[in-house]
Formats: structure tokens, sequence, C-alpha cells
């Protein structure tokens, strides 16, 4: 049993003003498996405090200081890998190989990439008599997703801390256990008293308070829409910057000289991957009209080859984070099945012989049009749908038909007309035969926000931009 009360505040672990908690579920197995405190407005205001006399100090610190706690945050960070792959595990359900793997090394991979772009970044620049400086923007509101828990903070705070920012995270309920330990590991690295504060609760009142919160200069939100809109409508009196991390509903264009069979079965590994839990998921696979029936027969393999079970042995994919997820999984699928999609893997229900936790089917419709319900909204679970196109101007007018702008794939043989393709995806990171890279800019077009975090992009968001007119007089 975890039992987590206590926020961080100002290099401290202090007692909520009021003593609220709630109980945490394990998705595996239905069961309790700690609490943690839910603080309010008075905790925030706290905390934002605190962040707002150290940025008096932490924004004035020199570039090799900067570096330095990064670098001890590093050795802190890889101490505790283990234990925040297995909080990760417990609070959302995500495979023991995924959160030891991935999850826990999107973190390492955030921070090294921090450091990287911190020693050559250029906070000033001069042109003719004028100098551009680039200068921290002050305390920063980090409030984040349950998805992927590490990677959602690192990729907030390490930037946020590297441009001399100093922060308030809010993580969400559903991930509290690796948020907790790595505000333990930022503690054990000495990051200097109330550069990074942490507060624990709901979004509603926590994140409510940091959004509206006259101190605070700006919100980094990674989260769905309807609570990115919430958090804008909260700000926009305080005119602060509010940088948006939404959703998606991706497409995986497999272009005609592609290999069919290996990109589907790709495609349908890719998206069951944390358990279609992931923003950028290529939940809309596009295929070409002649060839449906091959791509149904390789899709089928493919999900048939997909384990579920207990997250703590080796399987592929682990349950949904909550029994709300489950509910809301089962829903789509319900719907596609009345859309009249054909489901050709999966379905409702859980997996033969799981009768608890919130395991659900790795399910696939083919057939889907692109009207449909599942071919529209952001079904955060492990169902794809796989959608024909007549030709290449069909397949980009069918990616580009969402309200989303998140991400996209486009597989094919012939690189220039892939990259044609690509060029005409409205999104914010497009992958040729797929692709990652740390130092590339992540963020969503139309509903999908108006951030861009990773690499040096990742720090712009932490800065104003001063000019400071006649600083070397002609
Ligand atoms: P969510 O919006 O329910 O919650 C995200 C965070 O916002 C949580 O900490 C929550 O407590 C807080 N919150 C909720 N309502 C709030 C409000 N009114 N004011 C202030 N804070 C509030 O999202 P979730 O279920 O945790 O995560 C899933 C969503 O996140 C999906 O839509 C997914 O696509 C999106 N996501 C986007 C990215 C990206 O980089 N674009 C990455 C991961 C997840």
């Amino acid at each position: 049993m975890r039992e987590y009360h206590k926020f961080y505040i100002d290099g401290k672990w202090v007692a909520p003003l009021e003593q609220k908690t709630v109980n945490t579920i394990n998705p595996a197995t239905e069961e309790i498996s700690g609490s943690i405190a839910l603080g309010g407005a008075g905790d925030v205001d706290l905390a934002v405090k605190a962040a707002r006399k150290a940025f008096a100090t932490w924004s004035q610190t020199s570039r090799e200081e900067r570096l330095e706690v990064l670098q001890r945050i590093m050795v802190e960070y890889e101490k505790r890998a283990g234990d925040i792959a297995a909080a990760i595990t417990e609070e959302m359900g995500a495979p023991k190989g995924l959160a030891n793997g991935f999850q826990v090394g999107l973190g390492t991979g955030h921070l090294a990439t921090a450091i990287e772009v911190l020693k050559n970044f250029k906070f000033e620049e001069t042109r003719g008599a004028s100098t551009i400086v680039k200068e921290p923007i002050g305390v920063c509101g980090l409030i984040t997703p349950w998805n992927w828990p590490v990677n959602q903070v690192t990729v907030k705070v390490f930037p946020a801390l590297a441009t001399g920012c100093t922060v308030v995270l809010k993580a969400s309920q559903e991930s509290h256990f690796s948020a907790q330990i790595l505000a333990e590991v930022f503690d054990a690295a000495g990051v200097p008293a109330g550069v990074f504060n942490m507060i624990q609760g709901k979004g509603s009142v926590v994140g409510a308070a940091m959004s509206c919160h006259p101190d605070v200069d700006m919100i980094s939100f990674t989260g769905s829409e309807p609570a990115g809109v919430a958090i804008a409508q909260a700000a926009a009196p305080t005119v602060k910057r509010v940088c948006q991390e939404l959703g998606g509903k991706s497409a995986n264009i497999i272009l005609d000289d592609a290999n069919l069979a290996e990109n589907v079965a790709g495609g349908v590994t890719g998206m069951m991957v944390n358990t279609g839990q992931t923003c950028s998921a290529t939940s809309r696979m596009l295929v070409p009209k002649a060839r449906m029936a091959e791509a149904i027969a390789a899709a089928k393999e493919a999900a048939a080859q997909v384990t579920v079970g207990d997250p703590n042995s080796d399987v592929a994919m682990g349950p949904v984070v909550s029994k709300n997820q489950f509910i809301s999984v089962q829903g789509y699928i319900q719907k596609g099945i009345d859309e009249g999609a054909t489901l050709i893997a999966g379905g409702l229900g859980r997996p033969e012989g799981l009768d608890k936790g919130f395991y659900v089917k790795p399910t696939v419709f083919a057939n889907v049009t692109n009207d449909m319900v599942i071919a529209r909204e952001e079904i955060f679970g492990p169902v794809l749908v796989i959608i024909a196109y007549d030709d290449i101007d069909h397949a980009i007018e069918i990616a580009n038909d969402t309200d989303f702008g998140l991400a996209g794939n486009v597989a094919g043989a012939d690189l220039e007309q892939a990259r044609a393709v690509a060029r005409r995806i409205r999104a914010g990171s497009v992958g040729i035969n797929s692709g990652f890279d740390f130092n590339s800019p992540f963020g969503g077009y139309k509903k999908s926000g108006n951030g861009r975090e990773w690499g040096d992009y990742g720090f712009h968001e932490y800065l104003e931009i001063k000019a400071i007119l006649g600083y070397t007089p002609e």
C-alpha cells in the first residue's frame, strides 16, 4: 500500500491545509493500491508563493549552475528508475517491460536532451543595435495526464528548470505514484527550495486554482480537449500563456507501394502499445480500397498475437487505466458494431481468462468510414479502425478530415512520394515509415493544441522575448 499524503512545497514535505484523501485503485486487480491527498486552492497558493520566491534567484543562475542541477537529477533518476517503473505499472497498468523500457526511458531521454540543448542554447542574439534576450517566463503551472506519466512530467519540468523557470506540478490523480517518486528524485538531487513544487489533487480543484492564479505566469497542460478548454477559459482573465497538448485521431496512410502485410501488422501492434492510451497513436489506418481484404487478413493475424494480461508478467498489453476508461472504451466498441463497421478482432468484454481487472481485447474494425464516431472521436484504448481510400488525394483528404492534428504516419517505398504526402498532412508530427526523435518538436494543429514540446522547441515555451533597443549604439 502506498500512502502519499504530503505535498512538496519550498523544498519540504508538508501536510495539506485540509486533510482529505482518496483511495487509488490498481487497474490490474481492481483492488485498493493506496491513497493520496487532495489539495485545495490554499495549498496551491503556498506552492505558488514558494515558486515566486525561488524565481528571484533561480532565474538569475548561470547556464552552468542549472546544468549542474540537471546532471544531479540524472544521477538520482537513474538510481530510482526501477521504483518509477514499478509505480507506473501499479498506477496505470503498463506492462513491466514497457514501464522499465520506454516509459522510464522517455524521462531519461528528455533529461539528456534538456542537458544537451542547454549547453548550447542561444539565450541572446544581436540584431544591429538591438539585443534580443530570451528570459524565463516565471512561475509555471504544469498539469499532466496519466497515460505516459513520467514522459508528461519530465517533458515539462526539465525545459522549465533549464530555462530558469520555477514550477508547481499537478500530476493526474491516476498517476500520482510515479510523480511522487519524481519529486523524491528532485529532492535527493538538491534542486533548490521552491524551484520544483508539487501538489496532488483534482483537476477541477487544484488544476483550476493553478489556472486562474494571478501569480502563475504560464500553464503548460497536457490532457483532454475539454480540460484544455476549461483551463484556457479559467486562465484568460489573468492573460497568462497557456500551452495545450491535447488529444488526437491520427492517420497512418499505407501507400500502394508499401509492403502492405508488414505495415498493417506494424500498425496493429503499434496501436496496442500502452493499451492504446497514446495521444499520438495512429488510430486510423488508411489502406488502398482494392486491398482491404489483404489488410483485414494481416490485421487479424497481428491482433491475435497481442498478448494481454497481468502487467507484472511478460505481456504486450495490460489493463486500461480505470473503470471509467474501461466503460468508455466498451461504449466505443459497441458504437462501432452499431455503426456497421466490420469487427475483425477483439470486441466487447474482457479477453478470455481474465475475470478481474480493466482488460480490453485488442480490437480492430475494418470497412470503417470516416464519418463514423469510431473514426472521429479519440477512443484512447486498444481500438484500431481501418478505412479504405481510392487514391492518394482521397487518402490525404481522409487523413485531414478530423478535428485533431497531432500526428500521423506515411508508409511507402517511394521516398519522394511519401515525403510529398507527409507534407500535405495537417498535423504537428508525421513519420515516414515511422520514426522517433527527442530533438523534434511535438505538438498539435487544430484541436490537438497549440504547444510544441521536446528538444529546443520545448525551451521556447518557457521563455519571454525581450528586445533591448540601442544596446550596441551604432
Ligand atoms: P484529462 O484532461 O482528464 O486530465 C489531464 C490533467 O488535467 C489531469 O491532471 C487532470 O486532473 C487535469 N484537469 C482535468 N480537468 C481540469 C480542469 N478543469 N482544470 C485544470 N485541470 C484539469 O486527461 P487524461 O484522461 O489524464 O489524459 C488523456 C488525454 O490526454 C487524452 O485526450 C490524450 O490524447 C491527452 N494527451 C495528450 C498528449 C499530447 O502531448 N498532446 C499526451 C498525452 C495525453
